[in-house]
């Protein structure tokens, strides 16, 4: 059997194989293939659309690698209560069934906030999925959000090993800690998404091997991915991209690791290759996450540079990925989504 073949068949390989296969392209049309027909098995040919809703570009945090970061230069903005409302609205009307709150870590957002805005969405829109993606909070926290209606929760890890986590982040933030949210996170009955960045300054192979380790102790239901791209005015401003080929290549790896995972094709990728969100699908992704975001506002949820989709109206931004996805050989589902966790 070839690598690949293992790799589908026991969902899992020793590191040393995992790194002859992440190192090279040999076997990437293998591995697209074998991800594309898993994926079809599991999910069909149905891809599932968030909306994006980035309510905040204020964070108090400094993570060195994102444009929104405290010490950076972003103009920054806060969306009201009735502003999301909007969104929701704007994205109902064209067929999402699930919108993400998206945001730096903003105390302006108490939880009492946050928990108004979620149960109004939620009673408003009682058949669609609320994903939050606002950071690192307290069990506590977490456990009202979701009694308040919020049933997803995307967070990064980032990254798995202590030593890379540390050049990645100030001394205050801790992997550990983050760890610690996403177990929390399941352990109340969230659909758990996380994720890291690809190229991320100072990654090595063993990083991601780690990265794949940990996911495998998690248990993610969503698996986010994407290309490191250096945001202007960050510490990591001047190095490099991440590779489109590597991103590719992880995304049908994790496919075959974990079936049943709900993996985008990140705006990130679709920002570093003219068709990197088709490529993503055909790898094996069945998300997309269009932006919901009022468009005045887009350009400044900056978390690096050239971003895509920051000048269209959701409606055409509908439009464009329906082509996209169909010319990838897909279709958008209108069903809200959820993870299927059969093994
Ligand atoms: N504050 C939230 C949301 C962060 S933004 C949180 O902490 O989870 C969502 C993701 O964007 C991050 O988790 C990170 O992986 C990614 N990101 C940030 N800066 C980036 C950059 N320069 N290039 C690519 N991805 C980036």
């Amino acid at each position: 059997m070839s690598l690949v073949e293992r790799l589908r068949a026991d969902r899992n390989l020793p590191d040393d194989e995992l790194k002859a296969l992440l190192e090279t392209d040999r076997f990437d049309e293998e591995l697209y293939k074998a991800a594309d027909e898993v994926r079809r098995s599991v999910y069909g040919n149905g891809v599932f659309l968030r909306g994006l809703i980035e309510f905040t570009n204020y964070c108090k945090n400094d993570c060195l690698y994102c444009g929104i970061r405290r010490s950076g230069k972003a103009d920054r903005y806060r969306l009201s209560k009735e502003q999301i409302l909007d969104c929701c609205k704007e994205g109902y009307k064209l067929g999402y069934r699930t919108f993400v709150l998206q945001g730096g870590e903003d105390p302006y957002y108490t939880d009492d906030i946050l928990c108004d805005i979620i149960s109004s969405i939620r009673s408003l829109y009682p058949d669609c999925a609320i994903t939050l993606s606002i950071g690192e909070k307290s069990e506590e926290s977490y456990r009202r959000f979701f009694e308040s209606g919020a049933n997803r929760f995307l967070l990064r890890h980032e990254t798995a090993e202590e030593s890379h986590y540390s050049k990645l982040h100030p001394p205050e933030l801790s992997l550990s800690n983050r760890k610690q949210c996403l177990f929390n996170l399941k352990k109340i009955g969230y659909q758990v998404g996380t994720g890291f960045m690809v190229g991320s300054p100072y990654q090595t192979t063993e990083n991601i091997i780690s990265d794949l380790r940990f996911m495998q102790s998690l248990s993610p239901d969503m698996i986010g991915i994407g290309p490191f791209i250096p945001a202007e005015g960050t510490p990591f401003e001047s190095f490099p991209q991440g590779s489109v080929k590597l991103t590719l290549r992880l995304i049908s790896v994790m496919r075959l690791m974990f079936p049943h995972a709900l993996i985008p094709a990140t705006t990130a990728l679709g920002t570093l290759h003219p068709q990197g969100r088709e490529l993503g699908l055909k790898a094996g992704a069945n998300v997309v996450m269009p932006n919901l975001s009022p468009v005045e506002y887009r350009d400044k949820y900056s978390i690096y540079d050239n971003k895509i989709c920051t000048g269209e109206e959701s409606a055409q931004c509908k439009d464009c990925l329906r082509i996209r996805i169909e010319s990838a050989g897909y279709e958008i589902s209108d069903s809200v989504g959820d993870v299927k966790r059969i093994n």
